[in-house]
């Protein structure tokens, strides 16, 4: 069986369509623009490279995008007042900060420092809370970003046996607490978890977020079931430099119903999720109707 092969790329753009739309709705009707704020504390080449991409698909969505970039030696003081000053902004209706910062800043201090509501990324602890209680909440990025892919292919996912590989804060565990909000019977697998090739044969949903190259071998893989790779590993094969995520494609391709390749699955999505939880956070502060298919 060949899977069907789920083009992140592809249903990435059609949501950054969607949030474009209700930009300009937001901008006609009401005249309010949504606008996001990313803070980048010191050069981290691969955090440069993700914010110059989130400030540009932000401007091209129609919303505002405003960049605080802070030297690496900045003192928690002086972060936290960056922060304090974005919270108090009207203009911003979502405040990134980008992680990891650099080792003498505290991330949780920092990221519990942000208003629940602006935070875009979902780590807040009342976010975190709130989606552990399903209630309303600001969702991480990823996992949404997952949940919308297979809300589309499936629709109901209700019923389904749904196993995650990892169980970090910002891919395992709230991508679980997502499929159990879709009624799937969820199993968390980690590090040390027992017969893991077992526990991943018995589901209809996989996804892995491991950071390991191609572990997850295709007989590992339920026939038909449906695979959603997050992880994202460069290797060297061949002399050259490769992107592979945590499954090994080709063989789990021959098994599974439908996969998300790597590079083009889950990566474009979480961009795009971010857009749509800034659109949502300024339809929440306006007292204004969220977008439909946008939030989990
Ligand atoms: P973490 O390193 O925080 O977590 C990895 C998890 O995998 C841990 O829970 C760990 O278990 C588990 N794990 C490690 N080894 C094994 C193993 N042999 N068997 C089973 N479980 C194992 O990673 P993240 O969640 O931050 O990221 C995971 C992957 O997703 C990475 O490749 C990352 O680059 C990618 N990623 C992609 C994004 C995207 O936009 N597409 C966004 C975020 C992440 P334990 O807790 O026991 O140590």
């Amino acid at each position: 069986m060949a899977a069907n092969i789920i083009d992140g790329k592809a249903f990435a753009a059609t949501v950054r369509e969607k949030v474009a739309g209700h930009v300009a709705r937001l901008k006609e009707e009401h005249n309010i623009t949504p606008g996001l704020a990313v803070v980048l504390v010191g050069e981290d080449p691969a955090s440069q490279v993700y914010v110059r991409s989130k400030g540009k698909q932000t401007v091209e969505a129609g919303m505002n995008s405003f960049e605080h970039k802070l030297d690496a030696d900045t003192s928690e003081a002086d972060l936290l007042a960056v922060v304090e000053q974005l919270n108090n902004d009207p203009a911003v209706h979502g405040i990134l900060v980008q992680l990891p910062l650099p080792g003498h800043l505290n991330e949780d201090l920092i990221i519990n420092s942000i208003a629940p509501e602006k935070d875009v990324d979902g780590f807040h602890i009342s976010n975190v809370g709130l989606l552990g209680t399903g209630q309303k909440s600001m969702v991480p990025c990823t996992p949404l970003g997952c949940l919308m892919m297979l809300r589309d292919y499936h629709g109901s996912l209700s019923g389904m046996d749904a196993v995650v590989i990892g169980r970090s804060n910002i891919v395992g565990k709230p991508m679980a607490q997502l499929l159990l909000g879709d009624s799937c019977t969820v199993t968390i697998a980690h590090s040390r978890t027992k017969d893991l090739p077992d526990v991943v044969r018995r589901a209809d949903i996989v996804v892995a977020a491991v950071g390991r190259p191609e572990m997850v071998p295709g007989d590992w893989i339920k026939e038909g079931a449906t695979v959603i790779d997050v992880g994202i590993n460069r290797i060297q094969r061949d002399g050259k430099n490769k992107l592979v995520g945590d499954v090994d494609f080709a063989s789990a391709a021959e098994r599974a119903g439908a996969i998300t390749p790597v590079p083009g699955g889950v990566g474009p999505m979480t961009i795009a999720c971010l857009l749509a939880n800034t659109v949502t956070a300024c339809c929440r502060a306006n007292g204004l109707a969220e977008p439909e298919g946008l939030t989990a």
